[in-house]
């Protein structure tokens, strides 16, 4: 058992627990345990949700351009440490460096830096009713606790306390087990950044930390990120409590490629929307339907790509773009997906074997870009999320067969058209039932555009103006100018 152990972090510092309780965590990509983390025990979430309520109290009476300064110099800090907050990253993830060194840190200081920006604008409005009048405030909702997937730790947690910040809100944040360190590096950050003590706090743990937090009186809102079962757990509980809920749910995402399309382009985007992350990215596009007329070539293109261009191995290497899994179990569920492809006849084009990686990583839960073509709409890998580099090819001939076929399923969270018949690009995109979308593009996400699900994808928004209206409320205030007429 590793020596290294972290603490959770309320009111400003790191505070023990009194159980002695511990998780371990594993580097996804050599399999080993990298550090122990105590879990948060009932003593320690007691003081979160105390210290949490102290310092809205703080926060919330401070002027917003004071509380947007305090968060561009944790933005600053955070583009400072970028390497630093890559490769603990990294470690937890098994995601490659060339990556988490680009994306994961930059977007999420990139939405805390857009929030502090932006909610110093946020306004009330007045209007006049005759002799008498009335006015609007937009305040913030109190004590808002977020609750993080493993796939992007740092991000998830800057994409929820950075509007939920910004608005006056405190946040306790409880990330993945899977992934604990990162909120923690956050919570140093804004305490060196001059964020009052108890505005950010970080409990550790699994389901139960999750549960305690749902269900506790003193939270009014959970913004959750993860999978669609667990969001409706998370739900029905905040819901005894009545609590304003964000969702951030899984998806199966359609992408679809017309025969005008620029194939190399549509070939990008395909391996964008699978193979980043090792394809463990909520919006992932993994169902690509391929019109009939340039399905060859675009399966031609496609193998001789991944074949050149993916470098599977140790993810500290800056030439890898190519992890691996989070764990053991979560391989084993992705290979039980690839073999009922396999039984329920579709053709596997590639991911057969799995190069020869360093010793270091021989433990580490690798899977290899993974395609299968002849895929047909029943079949499980193309009905279920995977969350893994598993790609499924369909082929379509008609515009209007493959809009209802995109739309058939529970999901509803990305979309992607290839098409360079402008009218048909926002013809189609206009009818898939699904909250983000792109045309000619894929995975794009910058700060200023709103993302979120339809369906069993999500309930809510993050990033953009729109986000600010699930971080506030709105209070009315009518005035009186006259005598208050009466009956009585
Ligand atoms: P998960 O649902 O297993 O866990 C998510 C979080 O919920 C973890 O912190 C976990 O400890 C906690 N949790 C588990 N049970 C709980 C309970 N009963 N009550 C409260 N909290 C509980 O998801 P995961 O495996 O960590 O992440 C992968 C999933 O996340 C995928 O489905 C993916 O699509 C989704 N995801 C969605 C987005 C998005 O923005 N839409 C982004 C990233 C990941």
């Amino acid at each position: 058992m590793s020596h290294l152990c972290y603490k959770n972090y309320v009111n400003g510092r790191f505070m023990a627990n009194t159980t002695g309780e511990t998780f371990s965590v594993v580097n996804p990509a050599t399999g080993k345990e990298i550090y122990q983390m105590e879990t948060a025990d009932n003593t320690v979430l007691a003081a979160a949700v105390k210290s949490a309520r102290q310092g809205f109290k703080v926060w919330s009476a401070m002027d917003a351009v004071q509380r947007s300064r305090i968060l561009m110099a944790a933005v600053v800090l955070l583009r400072e440490r970028n390497h630093e907050l890559a490769c603990i990253e990294v470690r937890d993830t098994g995601k490659p460096l060339q990556e988490a060194a680009a994306v994961d840190v930059v977007s999420g200081a990139d939405v805390i830096e857009f929030f502090a920006g932006a909610a110093p604008g946020i306004e009330g409005s007045q209007q006049d009713l005759g002799r008498d009048f009335y006015y609007t405030r937009r305040e913030p909702l109190g004590v808002c606790a977020g609750i993080g997937a493993w796939n992007y730790p740092l991000q998830i947690a800057c994409w929820k306390s950075g509007p939920a910040l910004a608005c006056g809100n405190s946040m306790i944040f409880k990330p993945s087990e899977e992934t604990p360190l990162g909120a923690l590096k956050l919570a140093q950050i804004f305490t060196e950044a001059g964020v009052p003590d108890g505005v950010f706090n970080v409990v550790q743990g699994a389901a139960r930390v999750g549960q305690w937090l749902t269900g506790h009186p003193g939270i009014e809102k959970i913004s959750f990120t993860g999978e669609v079962g667990t969001g409706k757990k998370v739900m029905a509980r905040a819901a005894s409590t009545l609590k304003d809920v964000t969702m951030e749910l899984g998806g199966k995402s359609p992408l679809i490629i017309f025969e005008d399309a620029d194939l190399d382009q549509a070939v990008s985007a395909a391996m964008l929307g699978n193979f980043y992350t090792q394809g463990e990215v909520c919006t992932n596009g993994t169902r690509v339907f391929v019109h009939e007329q340039v399905k060859i070539a675009f399966l031609e293109k496609l193998l001789g790509r991944i074949q050149a261009n993916i470098k599977m191995g140790d993810p500290m290497d800056p030439e890898t773009n190519f992890g691996a899994l989070i764990s053991e179990a979560h391989k084993v569920k992705v290979l039980s997906y690839i073999e009922s492809a396999r039984t329920e006849g579709a053709i596997q084009l590639c991911g057969q074997t799995c190069p020869d990686l360093p010793l270091e990583n021989q433990g580490g839960f690798f899977l290899p870009p993974t395609v299968f073509t002849d895929c047909t709409d029943g079949m499980t890998l193309v009905k279920e999320e995977i969350f893994g580099p598993v790609m499924a090819v369909l082929d379509f001939n008609d515009e209007v067969s493959v809009i209802q076929r995109a739309n058939n399923t529970p999901f509803g969270l990305a979309a992607g058209v290839f098409t360079n018949d402008i009218q048909r690009a926002h013809r189609v995109i206009h009818q898939l039932a699904a909250g983000i979308c792109w045309i000619n593009a894929y995975g794009n996400s910058p700060a200023q555009m709103p993302v979120g699900g339809y369906k069993n994808s999500g309930i809510g928004r993050e990033n953009g103006l729109e986000t600010l209206r699930h971080y506030t409320q709105v209070k009315s205030v009518y005035m009186g100018m006259g005598p208050l007429e009466s009956p009585f």
